[in-house]
Formats: C-alpha cells, structure tokens, sequence
C-alpha cells in the first residue's frame, strides 16, 4: 500500500499539532504506523491522500450512519449555509430538531442543544448535581462520556487503548466525586450507594458500552440501574452519544424499555456536524437557564448548519425499513467473521449490537472492561493492518466499535469478509 503523501502530511502535522491529530485515536498508537490522511468520502468508501479507497467501518466514530457525503444532506447543507451560518438567535431549525428528539426518544420531553458530546455530558451531570443537591456520581469502569475532568477516570475508548488510567492535569478533589464500578455489576453498584448514602446525584451510563469494544448490558442490568436509582433519590443518566438513532431510532432506552431520568446525545444528531444535546423530563429540564438558575451556554449552539444536518439525517432514519436494513448488513456481517474464524481457527469473540460490532481477540465473553481487556492488542495490530492494506478501514484499536451505515451494500460486506478471512489466516501461518 502507497502512503508515501500521508507519511510526508503526517510528518508535517506533528510539527503544528500534537502528535498530528486533533483527537489522540486519530494517530493509530494503539496499531503502529502512519494513519492514511483522508481527502473525501463517498457512501461507504473513503479516498486518502495516496488515492488508497477503503470500505469504511468507522463513520467518523458513528455519526455518519448514512454514510459519506448522503446527497440529501449535502444538498441541504449547501442551501441552508447560504442563508447564513449562526446567527447567535433562536431559529425554527432548532424546534424542528428539538421535536424530532423528543418525538423520538421515549423520556425526552425537552431537550437542549451543544456542540459536542462532552459538552452534553458535562452539562447534564451539572444539572443532575443541582437538581439532587448532592455531588457524588457513578460511572463504569471503560465508560466513556468524553473529556470533561471528572470524568477521566479510568475511561474507556483512547484511554484504555493508551493504558492511561487518569489524565494528568485533572485535580484529586474532582476524581473524588466520581466514583467507578464494573459494567453489568449491580452488587457493585448497590454497595456504592451504601457507602456514599445521600450523596449520589447520578449514574451515568452507556447503555450499551461502545468505548471499550461493544460491551451488551445483561439482561436485569439497566432495570437495577433503574430501580436502584429511583429509590435513592438518584438521576438516571443515559450516555446515548452513540447509541441514541444508532441502535433504534429511540435509542438503546427504546431497545431495552428503560426510561432514564437524562440523556446525552450526540454523533448522529449533528449527521457528520459538531453537535451534542442533553435532554430529559421537563421538570429537570427546566431548571436550565433562562428558566432555572444552572448556567449553560454556547456560541454556536443550535446553529442552522448542524441542525439541517441533524434534522436531514433523522428525517432519512425515520423511513420504514430503515432499521431493518442495519441489522441485516450487520448479521450478514457478524456471521461471515464467525464462518472465517471457525474455519481458520482463530479464538475471537464478536460481540455485536444492532449495527455496532467489536471483533475482541479473547474467548473472554464480553461482559465488562476487565474481561475484554485480556483481549490480544498485538494479534488485533496486526489484523487491522492486514485489513487496512486490503482496503478495508476498521477502527484502529481493539477497544472500539465498528460503525455499519445504510451505505454499506451486500458487496460491501462480502469484500470485506474475504478481506478479514484472509486476515485471520495469516494470523495463523
Ligand atoms: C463520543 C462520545 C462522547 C463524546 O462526544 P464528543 O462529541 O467526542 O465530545 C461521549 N459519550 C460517548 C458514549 C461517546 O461515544
């Protein structure tokens, strides 16, 4: 494979940019080598800048579920930026948006709008400390719920992929609030509540754990969560950043039938845009400035151009059939990564939700971050690179999700399990 242009971009951008990326993934640390700088997208292929095309699994790490450059959303792109691209004001794209949510995702009953998916996060849990009185909050061990400070501990996703346990620069007394139990372990949890009686504003979650590998709750997991929470007097918040639009157009809530109290969206919202929302009962909700007196804003929050995104992007998913068609592409494709490992013999768990998919290399299932962990970075370093010189773009760490969009076709899907066959068997010559 030619990189001869991406090694030279890359050499470049480390002089003016920290390691070359805006986001540490980016950089292929946790796989080796020189990560293919991109130059466009076209439904399910992306084009570097050696004119290498790939089959893309990664969809910008989810938000592009329609795939590349859809032309329903780059029309409307083009027309909306025309009419002006913020205005710092209200505009009616931010309630047609706003509506589309809250129709769509069974405990939102209103919701506001930021630019990332740490900005919701960040905000939501602000709300939930103000709306209990309390501090504490819990979260998973391998959760990821962006880069706000107290949250850096022991995350997930580049976190876990550089074997960081915490961030320098986060302050003690911030980690102290937050408080970690393994995923799918309720007696964990429950013991958390009993040594920090009263003081827990929140459990944040992703309900289906995506920034360690896929990681499914158990069955009896989130409704634990539920009760316990609502008998303490805690929020339930719902990290849906990925999942929400993602594994049902109601998200991982409407999937399993839990109403959390809050939930951060983000990715598919914003349809390949920056966007986050954080949204819940209006009771909570309400208590935002200007209503309430919990303080939250941003520039270019709301702004025309990611809502026409977003909303262009919803309108596409809240077509009949739609959903229908991601777990067909991605069943097609989970079986025929089991057909290659059967009939090569190489020890792999695949481990899929809806259209996200891990292939972990351990025959751990997966149940939490400690038991995905045993998985065999050095085998997945070189399975991806054999992927990537095939033509095939997977995720370039062990402890992440792929991403199938409704532009992957049947032939898409079919290269690229000859592509992970051919793989697997160099792993074992
Ligand atoms: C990506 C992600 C975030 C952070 O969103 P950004 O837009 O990258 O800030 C938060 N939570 C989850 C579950 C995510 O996957």
């Amino acid at each position: 494979m030619n990189q001869e242009h991406s090694k030279q971009l890359f050499k470049e951008a480390q002089q003016y940019i920290p390691g070359g990326v805006n986001s540490p993934a980016r950089a292929f640390k946790a796989v080796g080598g020189t990560p293919p700088f991109m130059v466009k997208g076209e439904g399910s292929k992306i084009f570097d800048a050696d004119n290498n095309e790939y089959i893309d699994f990664v969809c910008s790490w989810g938000p592009l579920i329609l795939g590349h450059t859809h032309p329903q959303v780059v029309a409307a792109l083009k027309r909306v930026t025309e009419l002006g691209t913020s205005f710092g004001a209200p505009t009616e794209l931010e309630i047609t948006l706003a509506k589309m949510v809250c129709d769509a995702v069974p405990s939102i009953e209103m919701v506001r709008f930021v630019n990332s998916g740490t900005e919701a996060t960040m905000s939501a849990l602000r709300l939930a400390r103000a709306f209990t009185g309390r501090d504490k909050i819990i979260k998973f061990d391998g959760g990821y719920h962006g880069h706000a400070d107290g949250l850096l501990v022991k995350g997930g996703s580049g976190m876990a992929t550089l074997s960081i346990p915490d961030s320098p620069g986060v302050p003690a007394s911030y980690a102290e609030n937050t408080l970690v139990a393994p995923y799918n372990d309720i007696k964990a949890v429950e013991q958390l509540f009993r040594q920090h009686e009263g003081n827990i504003a929140a459990v944040i979650i992703e309900p289906v754990a995506a920034n360690m590998g896929v990681v499914p709750p158990q069955p009896g997991f989130l409704a634990g969560l539920r009760q316990l929470t609502e008998r303490t007097g805690a929020l339930l918040i719902f990290d849906e950043v990925i999942t929400g639009f993602r594994v049902a157009y109601g998200g991982a809530q409407a999937l399993y039938g839990i109403n959390p109290d809050l939930t951060c969206l983000g990715k598919i919202i914003g349809g390949g845009l920056p966007v986050g929302a954080y949204g819940g009962k209006r009771q909570i909700m309400e208590k935002m400035a200007p209503t309430g007196s919990v303080y939250q804003a941003g520039t270019l929050s709301g702004n025309p151009l990611a809502m026409t995104a977003g909303i262009t992007t919803l309108s596409a998913l809240g077509q009949p059939g739609v959903y229908e068609q991601l777990e067909k592409t991605a069943r097609r494709l989970e079986e025929g990564i089991a057909r290659a490992a059967a009939a090569t013999g190489v020890e792999v768990n695949i481990s899929r939700v809806a259209s996200l998919l891990t292939i972990f290399f351990t025959g751990n299932a997966a149940l939490n971050y400690q038991a995905v962990a045993a998985s065999d970075t050095v085998r997945f370093g070189r399975f991806f690179w054999q992927l990537l010189e095939q033509g095939i773009y997977w995720p370039p760490s062990q402890f992440e999700a792929a991403f199938i969009s409704l532009a992957h076709s049947e032939k898409d899907i079919e290269t690229t399990v000859a592509a992970i066959s051919t793989a697997f068997k160099s792993l074992t010559a």
